[in-house]
């Protein structure tokens, strides 16, 4: 069985849509799928009730959400959760808001920069079925007015984690995003955690119900992969993952390019039921 947990499409800042991500994962010899959009679940839902149809696919209801610690981006992705849920809707309201607001702020910061770009422009880049804004479209707009070589380097130089027009989500605390899942039914992930705050921030996520750390990921060397497994083996922690697929280039070019077998996921499947 060939999985992918982490694919984003265009409900928030992923290039497809999910009928094609769907699509793309059935030519790509996938047999199960999570969309784990930023800060909302409409992706999840319509690959859901799509996956009904010709393609057989399996697809597991998730999200990906954005937390703010010290001025550094975490991401909690939620597997499992139930997409009518209370506490899953006031997220994406509340999302849906403060992610536009928080574009109208670094695109402010641009222009203090002297870089001219127009809301609007985001907005359009972003296209009609986006649900939430995030820094990939803003990049996609640089890169398109010339203000940047390309993706990488409009994150570099104006809109990554420090930059001088990076503004922080400022959604949650990493610990509320693992409550906020947990609230909804859902079981908590750390996405991608990153090495240097692992040991500062696990006991109080832990603490907030997060159940597993990512730790299959394309082009990660396979130390990082050990260790982590190794962290998970000791704090009893399940093991997810996926390509965090977004556009052909990151996450391999293709979706199926990059898959977890059923056995790297069996503690995660099972305790979602599966
Ligand atoms: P946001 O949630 O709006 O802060 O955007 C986060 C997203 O930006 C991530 O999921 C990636 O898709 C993308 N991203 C973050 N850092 C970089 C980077 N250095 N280069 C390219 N993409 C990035
Ligand atoms: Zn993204
Ligand atoms: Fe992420
Ligand atoms: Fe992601």
């Amino acid at each position: 069985m060939r999985l992918d947990l982490h694919i984003h499409t265009t409900a928030s800042d992923g290039s497809l849509s999910p009928g094609a991500v769907l699509e793309a994962a059935g030519s790509g010899g996938l047999d199960v799928i999570a969309v784990a959009d930023h800060d909302t679940a409409a992706g999840s839902r319509e690959a859901i009730r799509l996956s009904a149809g010709p393609v057989p696919l399996h697809v597991v209801p998730a999200i990906e959400l954005s937390s703010t610690w010290r001025g550094r981006e975490i991401h909690v992705l939620g597997y499992f959760i139930d997409l009518e849920s209370e506490a899953l809707r006031v997220h994406e309201e509340r999302s849906i808001h403060l992610r536009s607001e928080r574009m109208r702020e670094m695109v402010d910061r641009l222009g203090h920069a002297g870089v001219e770009v127009a809301f609007e422009d985001v907005l359009d880049v972003a296209g009609p079925e986006r649900s939430t804004l995030g820094r990939p479209h803003l990049a996609r707009v640089l890169v398109r007015d010339g203000h940047a070589a390309d993706v990488a380097d409009a994150f570099d130089r104006f809109i990554g984690d420090g930059q001088a027009a990076f503004v922080p989500t400022d959604l949650l605390e990493p610990p509320e995003a693992a409550r906020v899942i947990t609230a909804a039914g859902g079981i908590a992930v750390w996405a991608h955690p990153p090495p240097d705050l692992l040991d500062e921030l696990l006991p109080p996520l832990m603490e907030a119900g997060l159940r597993g750390l990512e730790v299959y990921r394309p082009f990660t060397p396979p130390d990082n992969v050990r260790r982590l497994e190794e962290v998970t083996r000791r704090r009893g922690l399940l093991r997810s993952g996926g390509s965090d697929w977004h556009a052909p280039g990151r996450g391999g070019n293709a979706i199926g390019d990059f898959h977890v077998t059923a056995e790297e996921v069996a503690e995660l499947l099972e305790a979602g039921g599966l």
